[in-house]
Protein backbone atom coordinates (compact mmCIF):
# COMPACT_ATOMS: atom_id res chain seq x y z
CA UNK A 1 0.00 0.00 0.00
CA UNK A 2 1.27 3.40 -0.78
CA UNK A 3 0.43 5.95 1.65
CA UNK A 4 -2.37 7.53 -0.86
CA UNK A 5 -3.76 3.91 -0.51
CA UNK A 6 -3.17 3.55 3.45
CA UNK A 7 -5.31 7.02 3.93
CA UNK A 8 -8.08 5.95 1.41
CA UNK A 9 -8.74 2.83 3.56
CA UNK A 10 -8.56 4.09 6.49
CA UNK A 11 -11.08 6.53 5.64
CA UNK A 12 -13.23 4.33 4.35
CA UNK A 13 -12.67 1.42 6.93
CA UNK A 14 -10.83 2.65 10.31
CA UNK A 15 -12.44 4.51 13.29
CA UNK A 16 -10.84 7.42 14.89
CA UNK A 17 -11.33 9.06 18.36
CA UNK A 18 -14.77 10.70 18.37
CA UNK A 19 -14.81 10.89 14.29
CA UNK A 20 -17.19 10.49 12.16
CA UNK A 21 -17.01 7.38 9.49
CA UNK A 22 -19.53 9.78 6.72
CA UNK A 23 -17.16 12.93 6.68
CA UNK A 24 -13.55 12.34 9.00
CA UNK A 25 -11.46 14.79 9.51
CA UNK A 26 -8.17 14.16 7.99
CA UNK A 27 -5.18 12.09 9.37
CA UNK A 28 -1.28 12.32 9.15
CA UNK A 29 0.17 9.30 8.38
CA UNK A 30 2.92 8.20 11.00
CA UNK A 31 5.99 6.65 10.20
CA UNK A 32 8.31 6.70 12.94
CA UNK A 33 8.25 8.89 15.99
CA UNK A 34 11.88 9.76 18.17
CA UNK A 35 12.61 12.19 20.98
CA UNK A 36 9.97 14.63 20.74
CA UNK A 37 9.85 14.51 17.22
CA UNK A 38 6.85 12.63 14.99
CA UNK A 39 7.58 12.01 11.66
CA UNK A 40 5.20 11.84 8.94
CA UNK A 41 5.65 9.51 5.86
CA UNK A 42 5.96 12.52 3.14
CA UNK A 43 9.26 13.19 5.79
CA UNK A 44 7.80 15.90 7.50
CA UNK A 45 8.67 16.09 11.08
CA UNK A 46 6.36 17.28 13.84
CA UNK A 47 7.61 18.52 17.60
CA UNK A 48 4.63 16.74 19.71
CA UNK A 49 2.85 19.55 21.79
CA UNK A 50 0.60 16.32 23.15
CA UNK A 51 2.94 13.61 24.50
CA UNK A 52 -0.05 11.44 23.01
CA UNK A 53 -2.35 12.38 25.32
CA UNK A 54 -0.43 12.75 28.34
CA UNK A 55 1.70 9.36 27.69
CA UNK A 56 4.78 9.72 26.31
CA UNK A 57 6.14 12.16 28.68
CA UNK A 58 9.98 10.64 27.98
CA UNK A 59 9.80 11.10 24.48
CA UNK A 60 9.30 8.13 21.72
CA UNK A 61 11.51 5.29 21.20
CA UNK A 62 13.20 5.78 24.44
CA UNK A 63 16.62 3.50 24.48
CA UNK A 64 15.64 2.51 28.10
CA UNK A 65 12.12 1.61 27.46
CA UNK A 66 12.95 0.19 24.67
CA UNK A 67 15.62 -2.17 26.38
CA UNK A 68 12.98 -3.41 28.81
CA UNK A 69 10.26 -4.57 26.08
CA UNK A 70 12.73 -6.33 24.19
CA UNK A 71 14.09 -8.06 27.37
CA UNK A 72 11.16 -9.19 28.57
CA UNK A 73 9.74 -10.38 25.46
CA UNK A 74 12.65 -12.86 25.14
CA UNK A 75 11.52 -13.94 28.52
CA UNK A 76 7.46 -13.87 29.01
CA UNK A 77 4.95 -11.65 27.00
CA UNK A 78 2.03 -13.00 29.19
CA UNK A 79 0.55 -15.21 31.49
CA UNK A 80 -2.54 -15.71 33.58
CA UNK A 81 -2.77 -13.60 36.77
CA UNK A 82 -4.80 -15.58 38.53
CA UNK A 83 -3.25 -18.27 40.43
CA UNK A 84 0.56 -16.57 38.92
CA UNK A 85 2.55 -14.41 39.51
CA UNK A 86 6.01 -12.99 38.41
CA UNK A 87 8.83 -10.60 39.37
CA UNK A 88 8.02 -7.34 36.70
CA UNK A 89 4.29 -7.00 38.70
CA UNK A 90 5.86 -7.39 41.73
CA UNK A 91 8.57 -5.00 41.45
CA UNK A 92 6.12 -2.66 40.06
CA UNK A 93 4.07 -2.60 43.07
CA UNK A 94 6.54 -1.69 45.11
CA UNK A 95 7.87 0.93 43.48
CA UNK A 96 4.17 2.28 42.93
CA UNK A 97 3.67 1.88 46.29
CA UNK A 98 7.02 3.67 47.53
CA UNK A 99 6.47 6.94 45.12
CA UNK A 100 2.33 6.93 46.28
CA UNK A 101 1.25 9.13 48.76
CA UNK A 102 1.51 7.70 52.21
CA UNK A 103 -1.13 5.23 53.05
CA UNK A 104 -1.82 3.71 49.46
CA UNK A 105 -1.22 -0.21 50.30
CA UNK A 106 -2.50 -1.99 47.83
CA UNK A 107 -2.08 -2.44 44.03
CA UNK A 108 -5.07 -3.87 41.16
CA UNK A 109 -3.50 -3.91 37.87
CA UNK A 110 -5.96 -3.52 34.76
CA UNK A 111 -5.66 -2.69 30.63
CA UNK A 112 -6.18 1.17 30.93
CA UNK A 113 -7.41 4.39 32.36
CA UNK A 114 -10.82 3.60 32.29
CA UNK A 115 -10.80 0.31 33.64
CA UNK A 116 -8.78 1.54 36.62
CA UNK A 117 -11.78 3.59 36.82
CA UNK A 118 -14.07 0.70 36.69
CA UNK A 119 -12.23 -0.78 39.40
CA UNK A 120 -12.30 1.85 41.84
CA UNK A 121 -15.95 2.62 41.92
CA UNK A 122 -16.44 -1.30 41.96
CA UNK A 123 -14.09 -0.82 44.83
CA UNK A 124 -16.19 2.17 46.45
CA UNK A 125 -19.54 -0.27 46.39
CA UNK A 126 -17.76 -3.11 47.44
CA UNK A 127 -16.30 -1.34 50.62
CA UNK A 128 -20.13 -0.71 51.34
CA UNK A 129 -21.66 -3.45 50.51
CA UNK A 130 -19.53 -5.12 53.26
CA UNK A 131 -20.01 -2.62 55.69
CA UNK A 132 -23.70 -3.58 55.72
CA UNK A 133 -24.10 0.06 53.99
CA UNK A 134 -25.68 -1.21 50.62
CA UNK A 135 -28.05 1.74 50.38
CA UNK A 136 -23.99 4.00 49.49
CA UNK A 137 -23.97 3.23 45.90
CA UNK A 138 -23.81 6.15 44.01
CA UNK A 139 -20.86 8.71 43.64
CA UNK A 140 -20.46 12.58 43.75
CA UNK A 141 -18.24 14.26 41.68
CA UNK A 142 -17.54 17.92 39.99
CA UNK A 143 -18.58 19.14 36.25
CA UNK A 144 -16.74 19.45 33.53
CA UNK A 145 -14.67 16.13 34.67
CA UNK A 146 -13.37 13.64 32.41
CA UNK A 147 -12.55 9.95 33.65
CA UNK A 148 -13.16 7.41 30.26
CA UNK A 149 -15.39 6.03 28.33
CA UNK A 150 -16.08 3.25 29.52
CA UNK A 151 -19.96 2.75 31.12
CA UNK A 152 -19.27 3.87 34.87
CA UNK A 153 -16.62 6.26 33.83
CA UNK A 154 -18.83 7.90 31.71
CA UNK A 155 -21.41 8.38 34.19
CA UNK A 156 -19.16 10.46 36.05
CA UNK A 157 -17.58 12.67 33.51
CA UNK A 158 -19.55 15.82 32.17
CA UNK A 159 -22.89 15.71 31.57
CA UNK A 160 -23.25 17.89 28.48
CA UNK A 161 -19.63 17.18 27.48
CA UNK A 162 -19.81 13.79 27.67
CA UNK A 163 -23.30 13.30 25.67
CA UNK A 164 -24.87 11.56 29.00
CA UNK A 165 -28.49 12.75 26.80
CA UNK A 166 -27.80 10.31 24.14
CA UNK A 167 -27.38 7.23 26.68
CA UNK A 168 -30.31 8.02 29.23
CA UNK A 169 -31.78 5.81 31.24
CA UNK A 170 -29.19 3.64 30.74
CA UNK A 171 -25.92 5.22 32.50
CA UNK A 172 -26.25 5.51 36.32
CA UNK A 173 -27.30 8.85 37.51
CA UNK A 174 -24.91 10.25 39.63
CA UNK A 175 -24.81 13.77 41.98
CA UNK A 176 -22.88 16.55 40.11
CA UNK A 177 -21.65 19.87 41.97
CA UNK A 178 -20.03 22.95 39.47
CA UNK A 179 -16.61 22.65 39.01
CA UNK A 180 -14.93 24.46 41.70
CA UNK A 181 -14.29 28.39 39.70
CA UNK A 182 -11.58 28.92 42.19
CA UNK A 183 -8.52 28.79 40.89
CA UNK A 184 -5.36 27.05 41.47
CA UNK A 185 -3.14 29.30 43.81
CA UNK A 186 -6.57 31.03 45.16
CA UNK A 187 -7.67 30.01 49.09
CA UNK A 188 -10.76 28.49 49.37
CA UNK A 189 -13.51 30.15 50.39
CA UNK A 190 -17.21 28.79 52.19
CA UNK A 191 -18.82 29.89 49.08
CA UNK A 192 -16.48 28.43 46.66
CA UNK A 193 -17.19 24.60 48.09
CA UNK A 194 -21.08 25.53 49.51
CA UNK A 195 -22.35 23.66 46.76
CA UNK A 196 -20.57 20.08 47.59
CA UNK A 197 -20.98 19.96 51.29
CA UNK A 198 -24.80 20.53 50.68
CA UNK A 199 -25.05 17.76 48.43
CA UNK A 200 -22.84 15.81 50.60
CA UNK A 201 -25.23 16.69 53.71
CA UNK A 202 -28.28 15.85 52.33
CA UNK A 203 -27.33 13.05 50.33
CA UNK A 204 -24.10 11.27 52.31
CA UNK A 205 -26.36 7.62 53.45
CA UNK A 206 -26.51 7.32 49.18
CA UNK A 207 -22.69 8.52 48.14
CA UNK A 208 -20.34 6.04 48.10
CA UNK A 209 -17.67 8.23 47.54
CA UNK A 210 -16.29 11.45 45.81
CA UNK A 211 -14.64 11.04 42.69
CA UNK A 212 -12.40 13.90 40.89
CA UNK A 213 -9.33 14.50 39.09
CA UNK A 214 -6.97 16.44 41.58
CA UNK A 215 -6.14 19.77 40.59
CA UNK A 216 -6.18 19.13 36.82
CA UNK A 217 -9.33 18.37 34.89
CA UNK A 218 -7.93 17.13 31.85
CA UNK A 219 -9.73 16.33 28.69
CA UNK A 220 -13.18 17.77 30.06
CA UNK A 221 -11.66 21.94 30.09
CA UNK A 222 -8.02 21.70 31.21
CA UNK A 223 -9.40 23.58 33.91
CA UNK A 224 -6.42 24.17 37.37
CA UNK A 225 -8.56 25.02 40.48
CA UNK A 226 -7.31 25.61 44.03
CA UNK A 227 -5.57 22.83 45.95
CA UNK A 228 -7.21 24.39 49.36
CA UNK A 229 -10.73 23.32 47.62
CA UNK A 230 -9.60 19.69 47.14
CA UNK A 231 -8.05 19.93 51.37
CA UNK A 232 -11.22 20.93 52.45
CA UNK A 233 -13.01 17.94 49.99
CA UNK A 234 -11.22 15.53 52.25
CA UNK A 235 -12.21 16.60 55.06
CA UNK A 236 -15.57 16.75 54.22
CA UNK A 237 -15.42 13.35 52.76
CA UNK A 238 -14.25 12.60 56.51
CA UNK A 239 -17.24 14.33 58.34
CA UNK A 240 -19.46 12.51 56.19
CA UNK A 241 -18.34 9.03 55.81
CA UNK A 242 -17.66 9.05 52.29
CA UNK A 243 -14.62 7.68 50.36
CA UNK A 244 -12.64 9.83 47.75
CA UNK A 245 -11.09 8.02 44.97
CA UNK A 246 -8.72 10.48 42.88
CA UNK A 247 -8.12 9.95 39.40
CA UNK A 248 -4.49 10.50 38.63
CA UNK A 249 -4.65 9.00 35.42
CA UNK A 250 -3.52 12.25 33.87
CA UNK A 251 -2.03 14.50 36.47
CA UNK A 252 0.02 11.90 37.77
CA UNK A 253 4.09 10.79 37.56
CA UNK A 254 4.86 14.60 37.77
CA UNK A 255 2.88 16.59 34.84
CA UNK A 256 1.69 19.56 37.47
CA UNK A 257 5.06 19.63 38.83
CA UNK A 258 4.53 17.66 41.73
CA UNK A 259 4.24 14.04 41.86
CA UNK A 260 0.95 13.61 41.71
CA UNK A 261 -1.98 16.09 41.92
CA UNK A 262 -2.68 15.36 45.48
CA UNK A 263 0.33 16.84 46.53
CA UNK A 264 -0.43 20.11 46.24
CA UNK A 265 -3.06 19.59 48.92
CA UNK A 266 -0.87 17.26 51.09
CA UNK A 267 -3.96 14.98 51.13
CA UNK A 268 -4.30 11.03 50.61
CA UNK A 269 -7.25 9.77 48.75
CA UNK A 270 -8.71 6.37 49.69
CA UNK A 271 -8.49 5.26 46.05
CA UNK A 272 -6.05 6.40 43.44
CA UNK A 273 -6.37 5.23 39.53
CA UNK A 274 -3.16 5.82 37.54
CA UNK A 275 -2.70 5.25 34.15
CA UNK A 276 -1.13 7.01 30.72
CA UNK A 277 2.43 7.86 32.15
CA UNK A 278 2.72 4.99 33.69
CA UNK A 279 3.98 3.05 30.93
CA UNK A 280 5.63 5.78 29.27
CA UNK A 281 3.63 5.24 26.27
CA UNK A 282 4.56 2.27 25.36
CA UNK A 283 1.43 0.57 25.96
CA UNK A 284 -2.16 0.44 27.59
CA UNK A 285 -1.87 -0.33 31.33
CA UNK A 286 -3.18 1.05 34.34
CA UNK A 287 -3.50 0.86 38.11
CA UNK A 288 -5.97 0.99 40.69
CA UNK A 289 -4.45 1.80 44.58
CA UNK A 290 -5.94 1.50 47.58
CA UNK A 291 -5.82 1.69 51.19
CA UNK A 292 -5.49 -1.19 53.68
CA UNK A 293 -8.74 -0.60 55.00
CA UNK A 294 -10.50 -0.52 52.16
CA UNK A 295 -9.02 -3.73 50.81
CA UNK A 296 -9.68 -5.05 54.53
CA UNK A 297 -13.27 -4.09 54.52
CA UNK A 298 -13.80 -5.33 50.65
CA UNK A 299 -12.18 -8.45 51.71
CA UNK A 300 -13.28 -9.24 55.34
CA UNK A 301 -17.71 -9.05 54.34
CA UNK A 302 -19.41 -10.64 52.09
CA UNK A 303 -18.31 -12.24 49.10
CA UNK A 304 -14.75 -11.63 50.55
CA UNK A 305 -13.08 -11.45 47.54
CA UNK A 306 -13.15 -7.91 45.14
CA UNK A 307 -14.91 -8.78 41.83
CA UNK A 308 -12.62 -8.31 39.17
CA UNK A 309 -10.14 -10.20 37.38
CA UNK A 310 -9.21 -8.96 33.26
CA UNK A 311 -7.41 -11.07 31.41
CA UNK A 312 -4.27 -8.96 30.77
CA UNK A 313 -4.12 -8.22 34.40
CA UNK A 314 -0.06 -7.48 35.24
CA UNK A 315 0.73 -8.10 31.80
CA UNK A 316 4.62 -8.59 32.32
CA UNK A 317 5.31 -6.65 29.20
CA UNK A 318 3.45 -3.65 30.14
CA UNK A 319 4.99 -3.99 33.84
CA UNK A 320 8.28 -4.53 32.68
CA UNK A 321 7.85 -0.99 30.62
CA UNK A 322 6.49 0.55 33.33
CA UNK A 323 9.13 -0.72 35.84
CA UNK A 324 11.59 0.96 33.18
CA UNK A 325 9.66 4.37 33.33
CA UNK A 326 9.30 4.81 37.19
CA UNK A 327 12.97 4.45 37.29
CA UNK A 328 13.21 7.48 33.83
CA UNK A 329 10.96 9.13 36.60
CA UNK A 330 12.42 8.30 39.82
CA UNK A 331 15.74 9.60 38.28
CA UNK A 332 14.18 13.35 36.82
CA UNK A 333 14.60 16.06 39.13
CA UNK A 334 11.26 16.53 38.31
CA UNK A 335 10.75 19.77 40.11
CA UNK A 336 13.50 21.79 37.96
CA UNK A 337 12.64 19.51 34.72
CA UNK A 338 8.93 20.67 35.40
CA UNK A 339 9.48 23.43 36.73
CA UNK A 340 12.01 25.12 33.90
CA UNK A 341 9.25 24.43 31.42
CA UNK A 342 6.52 25.84 33.69
CA UNK A 343 8.45 29.11 33.38
CA UNK A 344 9.02 28.92 29.70
CA UNK A 345 5.66 28.39 29.17
CA UNK A 346 4.36 31.18 31.16
CA UNK A 347 6.49 33.27 29.71
CA UNK A 348 5.94 32.30 26.14
CA UNK A 349 2.12 32.10 26.26
CA UNK A 350 1.34 34.97 28.30
CA UNK A 351 1.66 37.38 25.13
CA UNK A 352 -1.67 35.51 24.06
CA UNK A 353 -3.85 37.58 26.51
CA UNK A 354 -3.48 40.52 24.19
CA UNK A 355 -5.08 38.45 21.55
CA UNK A 356 -8.62 39.47 21.10
CA UNK A 357 -9.29 36.12 19.91
CA UNK A 358 -8.52 34.92 23.65
CA UNK A 359 -10.05 34.61 26.88
CA UNK A 360 -7.63 33.01 29.47
CA UNK A 361 -3.86 31.86 29.35
CA UNK A 362 -3.07 29.60 32.41
CA UNK A 363 -0.22 27.09 32.98
CA UNK A 364 0.54 24.49 35.86
CA UNK A 365 3.77 22.37 35.62
CA UNK A 366 4.13 20.89 32.07
CA UNK A 367 0.72 21.92 31.12
CA UNK A 368 0.11 25.24 29.21
CA UNK A 369 -3.19 26.30 28.06
CA UNK A 370 -5.05 28.93 25.85
CA UNK A 371 -8.69 29.27 25.97
CA UNK A 372 -10.20 31.22 23.10
CA UNK A 373 -12.92 33.09 23.54
CA UNK A 374 -15.08 31.01 20.31
CA UNK A 375 -15.14 27.27 20.08
CA UNK A 376 -11.99 26.46 16.84
CA UNK A 377 -12.25 25.23 13.91
CA UNK A 378 -10.36 21.76 14.47
CA UNK A 379 -9.47 20.67 11.04
CA UNK A 380 -8.55 23.83 9.67
CA UNK A 381 -5.82 24.82 12.54
CA UNK A 382 -4.69 21.49 12.65
CA UNK A 383 -3.55 21.51 9.48
CA UNK A 384 -1.94 24.69 10.09
CA UNK A 385 0.08 23.04 13.08
CA UNK A 386 1.35 20.60 10.93
CA UNK A 387 2.46 23.20 8.54
CA UNK A 388 4.17 25.01 11.43
CA UNK A 389 5.94 21.68 12.08
CA UNK A 390 4.18 20.62 15.44
CA UNK A 391 1.82 18.51 16.98
CA UNK A 392 -1.11 20.37 18.79
CA UNK A 393 -4.41 19.07 19.15
CA UNK A 394 -7.03 21.50 19.99
CA UNK A 395 -10.50 20.72 21.15
CA UNK A 396 -13.59 22.90 21.47
CA UNK A 397 -12.02 26.13 22.71
CA UNK A 398 -9.03 25.16 24.22
CA UNK A 399 -5.25 25.34 22.04
CA UNK A 400 -3.04 23.45 24.96
CA UNK A 401 0.38 21.75 25.28
CA UNK A 402 1.84 19.25 27.50
CA UNK A 403 4.91 17.81 25.56
CA UNK A 404 7.11 15.39 26.46
CA UNK A 405 9.50 16.02 30.12
CA UNK A 406 12.92 16.13 28.04
CA UNK A 407 12.02 18.85 25.61
CA UNK A 408 14.63 21.12 25.06
CA UNK A 409 14.21 25.06 25.40
CA UNK A 410 14.32 25.69 22.03
CA UNK A 411 11.96 23.24 21.11
CA UNK A 412 9.99 24.63 23.31
CA UNK A 413 10.07 27.97 22.00
CA UNK A 414 9.73 26.72 18.11
CA UNK A 415 6.59 24.47 19.81
CA UNK A 416 4.51 27.83 21.58
CA UNK A 417 5.26 30.40 18.97
CA UNK A 418 3.87 28.12 16.21
CA UNK A 419 0.70 27.71 19.06
CA UNK A 420 0.72 31.74 18.66
CA UNK A 421 0.90 32.26 15.36
CA UNK A 422 -1.51 30.03 14.42
CA UNK A 423 -4.19 31.34 16.90
CA UNK A 424 -3.00 34.51 15.65
CA UNK A 425 -3.60 34.36 12.10
CA UNK A 426 -6.85 32.28 12.12
CA UNK A 427 -8.73 35.17 14.66
C1 LIG B 1 -7.44 9.46 29.79
C2 LIG B 1 -8.10 9.46 31.11
C3 LIG B 1 -8.88 8.38 31.54
C4 LIG B 1 -9.15 7.17 30.66
O1 LIG B 1 -8.01 6.46 30.36
P1 LIG B 1 -7.99 5.48 29.07
O2 LIG B 1 -6.66 4.82 29.15
O3 LIG B 1 -8.17 6.36 27.89
O4 LIG B 1 -9.11 4.52 29.25
C5 LIG B 1 -9.44 8.44 32.79
N1 LIG B 1 -9.24 9.50 33.60
C6 LIG B 1 -8.50 10.58 33.23
C7 LIG B 1 -8.30 11.70 34.18
C8 LIG B 1 -7.90 10.59 31.97
O5 LIG B 1 -7.19 11.66 31.59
Amino acid sequence: MNTAELLKFDREHVWHPYTSTIDPLPVYPVKRAEGVYIELEDGTRLIDGMSSWWCAVHGYNHPALNAAVEEQLKNTSHVMFGGLTHRPAVELAEKLLEMAPRGMDKVFYSDSGSVAVEVAMKMALQYWYAAGREEKRYFLTITKGYHGDTWNAMSVCDPVTGMHSIFRGTLPMQYFVHRPEVRYGEVCLPEHIEELKQCLRNNHNRIAAVILEPIVQGAGGMWFYSADYLRQVRELCDDYGVLLVCDEIATGFGRTGKMWGVDHAGIVPDIMCVGKALTGGYMSFAATMATEKVATWICTGNPGVFMHGPTFMGNPMACAVANASLDLIRGYDLPEMIGRIESQLRVDLLPALEYPNVADVRVLGAIGVVEMKDAVNMGVLQAAFVREGVWIRPFGRLVYVMPPYIIRAEELRRLTSALLRVIKYFR
